[in-house]
């Protein structure tokens, strides 16, 4: 059984990173949430070497510290904030881990649990460094940045889709498929939500420059009943789609979109026990999507 909970000692340690600066969390291959049923979901807030970087004519910089102020701010804690990869602009270079740690800082500083996973932007090694993460940690599946959350509601299985760094395209790959099924399988009390980079391709008569083994995540997800949702980013896009009752989310980008009309944000995620409430929070209150609410049912 390759998921294990962080013994205590471990845990004293990294409360004791947490209080001086930033927790990776992600060290945690299993981690029981807190009891709130709110989730706050980023995606690609390529994060550049400077927090002046500027790139598609847009600040990154304040886009995430507008969503982060915002984040802080909420009545009602989030149990957790994931960033679903391209957390640096380019390709996870050090100074630009040095300029996103500091500003997702207040998430963890306002004691908010940050999980993030790794998009083709992001360089594992400069992460795992930047983020305090033990490189030569045994892992469920080796040099893979994957974990599962536990919560009141829902367990998260964060999964690990950058390929080659600053390339296009992401897989997962047979071991960390196997590695899914097996704890998809053993964790069958309660729904399981899936978070990835890369975002599905369904039209083969296109070019894929998103998750190359999409046909072999469906053979794991599809028949897995407990599997209500699927999550990912990379395209810059909000969007809701299903596959034989399974939703596909596209998170929205925090940094920028691709399509002139596609809103950059994040999402307010609401569990409850038979659906989720999904609530875009955009940069442009004036974006038609903005603070619209969709129930998501979950599938029997
Ligand atoms: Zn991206």
């Amino acid at each position: 059984m390759p998921l294990h909970l962080t013994p205590r000692r471990e845990f004293l340690r990294r409360a004791a990173l947490a209080g001086a600066g930033l927790l990776a969390s992600r060290e945690l291959f299993a981690a029981e949430a807190g009891a709130s049923s709110r989730w706050a979901l980023l995606s690609d807030t390529h994060i550049g070497p400077k927090p002046e970087s500027v790139a598609r004519e847009t600040n990154m910089a304040d886009h995430l510290r507008a969503v982060v102020k915002e984040v802080t701010a909420l009545k009602t804690a989030p149990a957790a904030v994931f960033i679903n990869g391209d957390c640096a602009l380019k390709a996870g270079f050090v100074d630009e881990y040095a300029t996103f740690t500091s500003l997702v800082k207040p998430l963890t500083e306002a004691g908010l649990t940050l999980h993030m996973t790794l998009g083709n932007h992001d360089d594992r090694a400069n992460f795992w460094k930047a983020l305090n993460v033990a490189s030569d940690a045994a892992r469920p599946v080796q040099s893979k940045h994957i974990s599962v959350i536990k919560s009141a509601h829902a367990n998260w299985f964060l999964l690990d889709s950058l390929d080659i760094v600053d390339k296009a395209p992401g897989k997962l790959e047979q071991a960390q498929r196997d590695w899914l099924a097996k704890a998809l399988d053993e964790h069958k009390d309660k729904p399981a939500l899936v978070m990835v980079h890369h975002n599905v391709h369904l039209d083969p008569t296109k070019p894929n420059s998103a998750l190359l083994d999409t046909n072999e995540l469906f053979e794991v997800l599809l028949p897995r009943k407990q599997v209500k949702a699927l999550f990912y980013g990379h395209s810059h896009k909000w969007e809701l789609k299903t596959q034989d009752g399974l939703h596909l989310v596209n998170l929205p980008a925090v940094a920028y979109a691709f399509a002139k009309d596609q809103p950059t944000g994040w999402v307010d995620c609401q569990l409850k026990s038979g659906s989720a409430t999904l609530e875009l929070r955009a940069h442009n209150e004036q974006h038609p999507a903005h603070g619209k609410k969709t129930d998501l049912k979950w599938r029997v």
